[in-house]
């Protein structure tokens, strides 16, 4: 089958990368096209932090950096914008001042995107909108896998008595029914928690781990091997926290912690498993204010093209099936 002509990113060997509109990648906006199967969207939303804010910055900031991004893939062999037509959703309004209905506001925005967008992959915003983002990626799928790269786990109980925080999401979609609970995994684990009963509750809401330490004694293979026997062919749902990168790699992140990831071994991973039913994905938690010559930013925009094209390949294959 022939495929269709895509509206691709703005040639940059015409007009400059810096010049223009910063759309991810320089694709073109979703009202300038027929018909989306990938939507970029962004979640300009920080209500939920505890510790460093400014994540509400993230969406503006990843995309402006995402402008060097190039349209051929060489490590998934594959011009992703060409397979699919992939288009920036602009951003999703989030009530700053009112949690709750940012929650909702988020979910019907990722609803109503999901009637004519097959995927979407998110940036954040904090790590709270991957509640509202998980609860519309089940009302489609059902109960979804969740392979979550993080150095903390996000399945605490509360914070100030709060249930909805970026540090809770996890706890609060897998007591919703949201993630399928044989399935799910965090990733990149690290740093100090609570108390030993953080990884007992854990492991009570349907996750395996597979933390830090583990990547390196065993390396990125080991752990691709483990997150593809555990996965399968499921629907998976990624959600990627930056502060899953060592600080080195990720300084403008909200909660850093020492002893994470290269950027390197975040990308082999996501390579790793780049041939799964990915459903939907975010990439969060980026937050410019503490970003250092565009390092996390950089980081992010290169995630999520990995992601991008990850999903491209499997929805063009679906289609030419
Ligand atoms: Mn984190
Ligand atoms: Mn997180």
């Amino acid at each position: 089958m022939v495929p269709e002509q895509h509206v691709g990113p703005v040639d940059a060997s015409k007009t400059p990368r810096y010049a223009g509109f910063a759309t991810y990648a320089k694709l073109p906006r979703i009202d300038e096209v027929e018909k989306t199967d990938i939507a970029i969207v962004g979640v300009p939303f920080d209500t939920g932090v505890s510790f460093r804010p400014g994540a509400r910055f993230g969406p503006a900031h990843v995309r402006e950096i995402s402008r060097l991004i190039r349209p051929y893939n060489p490590a998934q062999d594959a011009s992703p914008f060409e397979l699919v037509q992939v288009a920036d959703a602009g951003d999703i309004v989030a009530n700053p001042f009112n949690l709750d209905e940012a929650v909702m506001q988020i979910e019907e925005a990722a609803n109503e995107l999901h009637e004519s967008v097959e995927k979407i992959v998110t940036i954040g915003g904090d790590h709270t909108i991957a509640l509202p983002l998980l609860r519309s990626a089940h009302k489609q799928h059902g109960p979804v896998v969740v392979l979550h790269f993080d150095a903390h786990l996000d399945t605490w109980d509360t914070y100030f008595g709060a249930p909805t925080t970026h540090g809770t999401p996890f706890r609060r979609a897998s007591e919703e029914g949201l993630i399928d609970m044989e399935s799910s995994m965090h990733f990149g684990i690290r740093g100090p928690l609570y108390s030993k009963k953080d990884l007992e509750d854990d492991t009570m809401l349907g996750f395996s781990v597979i933390t830090s330490e583990y990547v390196e004694e065993n390396g990125i293979q080991a752990a691709i091997d483990r997150m593809r026997a555990r996965i399968g062919d499921k629907p998976l749902y990624i959600s990627i926290d930056i502060d899953v990168l060592d600080p080195s790699h990720a300084p403008g992140t909200g909660t850093p912690e020492a002893g994470g990831l290269t950027s390197r071994e975040l990308l082999r991973a996501l390579r790793g498993i780049a041939d799964l039913n990915i459903v939907g994905a975010d990439v969060v938690e980026v937050a410019p204010a503490y970003d250092h010559a565009q390092v996390t930013a950089v980081a992010a925009s290169h995630v999520v093209y990995e992601l991008v094209t990850a999903m491209a390949r499997r929805t063009a294959a679906e289609r030419d099936a």
